[in-house]
């Protein structure tokens, strides 16, 4: 298929394909817009079932970044890169090596770090070939290292704004949260949560996650295929992208849902139902923007890791700002902050 006339194809400034057979690398970098700074998101390994799968992903993922980077204040502009390949088998120091080459001949218009399937000593292979890459290993006190609990803090952030404007409350002692995946990201919002006094309902496909949300937070631990339809005041959908759609959305029995898994609505429509609904919908890239937040602070010298908390925090009066747009103008939230992204990167349609 013709990327120019892929669907998910949104005037892209760059796609580079490379193939290397030496390192057996197959790899695509979608730079979406440089407009407001060097276009920086994370690449991700997974084992693609065509081209065109891993083509679509890294068209949808890196306007997800222009969009997630302007909404956040940063900087950066939105670029992704994928690996085709099996994070669990493909993985070598050489095929490393031959992503930093790649990272480094854009000259800096695309910066790299990890995403699903790439850890942290990966990149650290990546940096010895490239300078144009971050999240790597931070000392103490300074931003960088692993993303997920900024990610998370930042979610909680977002949660008390949205149960502010929603439930006209300003702390979430007694309130119940179902949390669906308790990962990395998952399991420090549960933490922040917990510390809050909110009530926990959670779900994992990985029994041990369960088990340490029940033992530390005293999570209550419901089926995997029930968290969706548990009645609780917020949903925080963690684990999988497109599971908002319809045959999940009519089960829904929560009055918000903000959460850190990126692209949870199956499409901008599902968006339209959740408003009909009254459901408060936090949109993905704005609420699980700390991770970001903490990779450009780390690599563009921003500030430290006191700085990058207090950075997080203007996540809740961002989507204040939002959830009051859309009320004003009796439209879904995930449109009013893709038409607030557009305008901040020059794209406004
Ligand atoms: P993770 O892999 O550590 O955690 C995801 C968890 O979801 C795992 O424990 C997995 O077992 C569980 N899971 C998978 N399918 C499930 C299902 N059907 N039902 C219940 N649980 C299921 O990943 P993570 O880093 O915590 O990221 C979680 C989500 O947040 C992803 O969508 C990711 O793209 C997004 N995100 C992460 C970050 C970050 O800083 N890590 C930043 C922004 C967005």
């Amino acid at each position: 298929m013709s990327v120019f006339q892929h669907m998910s194809f949104d005037n892209h400034e760059r796609v580079v394909f490379c193939s290397d057979p030496e390192s057996g690398l197959k790899a695509i970098i979608a730079v979406h817009s440089t407009a407001l700074g060097p276009a920086a998101g994370g690449c991700r390994m997974w084992s693609y079932a065509s081209d065109d799968e891993a083509i679509k992903d890294v068209l949808r993922l890196s306007r997800g970044m222009s969009y997630k980077n302007a909404m956040a204040g940063l900087p950066m502009g939105g670029g992704k890169a994928v690996i085709i390949g099996d994070s669990r088998k493909d993985k070598s120091e050489a095929l490393f090596q031959a992503l930093g080459d790649l990272v480094e001949s854009q000259g800096g218009e695309y910066i790299t770090a990890e995403d699903v399937g790439i850890n942290v000593s990966d990149m650290e292979v990546v940096a010895t070939r490239t300078q144009f890459v971050s999240g790597l290993p931070h000392e103490s006190g300074s931003a960088g290292g692993d993303p997920s609990p900024k990610t998370a803090r930042g979610i909680f952030h977002g949660i008390k704004a949205a149960v502010a404007h929603k439930l006209g409350r300003n702390d979430l002692e007694g309130l119940t949260v179902a949390v669906q995946g308790v990962g990395n990201v998952g399991y420090y919002l549960c933490k922040d949560l917990h510390g809050a006094g909110a009530k926990l309902i959670v779900a994992d496909i990985n029994a041990e996650s369960v088990k340490r949300a029940v033992d530390e937070f005293a999570a209550v631990a419901v089926a995997s295929d029930e968290i969706l339809s548990q009645k609780a005041d917020v949903l925080a959908p963690c684990a999988l992208g497109g599971i908002l759609d319809e045959n999940t959305i009519p089960k829904l029995n929560v009055s918000i849902i903000a959460g850190g898994a990126n692209n949870q609505l199956a499409t901008d429509e599902d968006g339209d139902t959740l408003n009909e609904m009254g459901i408060l919908y936090a949109p993905d890239y704005v609420i699980n923007a700390g991770g970001i937040i903490n990779v450009a602070y780390e690599y563009l010298n921003l500030g430290d890791e006191n700085e990058v908390m207090a950075k997080l925090e203007e996540i809740g009066g961002r989507l204040t700002e939002i959830f009051q747009a859309a009320e004003s103008q009796g439209l879904c939230t995930n449109r009013v902050a893709d038409a607030m992204a557009r305008q901040r990167i020059g794209r406004a349609d």
